[in-house]
């Protein structure tokens, strides 16, 4: 058994993962925001309970119980030239050393992964991609977080960006897309700033049309608003170009999607039709699909970043 847990802003949820990758314990606390402290405290609270419930379950022996190996996917990434926090939007991690002072305060080692990594890492190891040599995933809600794993293994990089194509520029923009909208990275026209849910329902806007949330834009569109319609397929032709050259650079296998839009089943017939043109290939065989473990993949991945086979005695 190990223990992920995954720190958001708002919330923290833990998790108990069986070898085969059955859950044992789920949980979910309020994240408390603005304190470094309190977060390390309530971390270590979580995986207390979630250890309790687990024996009082009983549903494994005790001797696999003790002191679980535990995972946490963060907002951000650990710089591995310092070790601290960086790039985290809970602003109060930004430049702490939370895998060593969460190691201390648990008694045990810690690994820590951004929690796209984790997305990715759990869709590989036992979800919609499970078996693929290369996976590449993305979750597309309020950003467009990325990535990647090859062969079980993820790669985080040897700045701790691996994935992060999100901050990259559109590729082949139009005119109407140069220089594109600012983002908060400092740098205009990012990826981002046209594929995450906030950008699909800014373009409706720029469209003519309401001020709705991506999720009703879409449901707009599944109801014949031309507007919205138009706003999709625009929205599809920029992902295609997008990805198509993160394609061309590590030839997925499978792209597997999370995150709120990846729930608009119409990505996944359209993409794969709209990347060919921009893909280095005579034929493009990389499988778009959905994420298996929905918003659960991110705790999972965070358990997951201590594989079965390395808590095995060895
Ligand atoms: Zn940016």
């Amino acid at each position: 058994m190990r223990i992920g847990i995954d720190l958001g802003g708002t919330k923290i949820e833990g998790l108990a993962l069986a070898d085969d990758g059955r859950e044992i314990e789920r949980r979910r606390i309020a994240a408390p925001r603005g304190s470094y402290e309190h977060t390390i405290r309530a971390i270590v609270e979580l995986v207390a309970a979630i250890e309790r419930a687990s024996l009082a379950g009983a549903a494994l022996p005790s001797a696999a119980m003790a002191d679980p190996k535990v995972g946490v996917g963060i907002p951000g990434a650990i710089s591995p030239a310092t070790g601290l926090i960086k790039n985290a939007n809970s602003t109060w991690l930004i430049g702490r050393p939370l895998a060593e002072d969460l190691s201390r305060a648990l008694g045990r080692p810690v690994r820590l992964a951004n929690d796209a990594n984790c997305f990715a890492l759990s869709e590989a190891t036992d979800g919609a991609a499970a078996g693929a040599a290369v996976v590449f995933g993305v979750i597309i809600g309020t950003g467009t977080g990325g990535g990647l794993v090859v062969n079980g293994r993820l790669v985080a990089g040897a700045n701790a960006i691996a994935g992060e194509w999100g901050h990259n520029p559109l590729p082949s923009p139009e005119d109407n897309e140069r220089p594109g909208p600012r983002c908060y990275c400092g740098r205009s026209g990012c990826i981002e700033t046209f594929l995450s849910g906030p950008a699909l329902a800014r373009d409706y806007i720029a469209l003519g049309g309401d001020d709705l949330s991506a999720a009703e834009v879409a449901s707009r569109a599944d109801g014949g608003d031309r507007r919205a319609i138009a706003c999709l397929e625009r929205y599809e032709r920029r992902f295609a170009r997008a990805i198509a050259s993160i394609i061309n650079v590590v030839d997925p296998d499978v792209i597997v999607l999370g995150g709120g839009l990846s729930n608009l089943s119409r990505l996944y017939a359209n993409i794969p039709r709209l990347w060919a043109p921009q893909v280095f290939s005579d034929r493009v065989d990389t499988q778009l699909v959905r994420a298996k473990h929905g918003d659960a993949s991110g705790v999972r991945g965070a358990a997951w970043l201590w594989p079965a086979s390395a808590t095995a005695p060895s």
